[in-house]
């Protein structure tokens, strides 16, 4: 019986005719492909992406040297060295990411507690050379200062939830 049915399904050509069927839903369905670059998928404010060193509006940087994102780095990615300054506060000199080890777990941002180190929604980033993905101290505080608008405007989405 089952040789019979299979010889009438080819001879009619169902499995074709099935096959056409289905490429003809999906030909004038709503289409979920996206052109990347030029179009983009929503991303949500907690993207961890690129990360940046945030100032105050009046310039100061947010950074007070306590160490506590390269304690709980759990990839040793990030190394600080500071010291005083004359009017007694503390800051880094050195402070170092490097991207190469870092896994993108956020736990430098959520240790933070003046929100200096952060992580952007930036993820078009490249280097050419091992050494390109050593972010220092004055890159990441470009980064902050070039995206602060978009960093504070996802900072304060996700504050509710905080
Ligand atoms: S995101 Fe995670 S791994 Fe990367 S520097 Fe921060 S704490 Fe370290
Ligand atoms: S970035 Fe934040 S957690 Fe890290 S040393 Fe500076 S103030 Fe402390």
């Amino acid at each position: 019986m089952g040789a019979v049915r299979e010889f009438f399904d080819s001879l009619l050509l169902r499995e074709l005719v099935k096959g056409l069927a289905l490429t003809g839903r999906y030909a004038f369905a709503r289409k979920i492909t996206i052109q990347y670059p030029e179009e983009k998928t929503p991303m949500s404010p907690r993207f961890r992406g690129l990360h940046a060193l945030r100032r105050y509006p009046n310039g100061e940087e947010r950074c007070i040297a306590c160490k506590l994102c390269e304690a709980v780095c759990p990839a040793l990615a990030i190394t600080i060295e500071s010291d005083q300054r004359e009017d007694g506060t503390r800051r880094t000199t050195r402070y170092d990411i490097d991207l190469t080890k870092c896994i993108f777990c956020g736990l430098c941002e959520e240790s933070c507690p003046v929100d200096s180190i952060v992580e952007t929604h930036i993820l078009e980033y490249h280097g050419e050379q091992r050494g390109d993905l050593n972010y220092t101290k004055p890159m990441l505080l470009a980064i902050g200062d070039r995206y602060e608008k978009e960093i504070a405007a996802a900072r304060a989405a996700d504050a509710q939830y905080r």
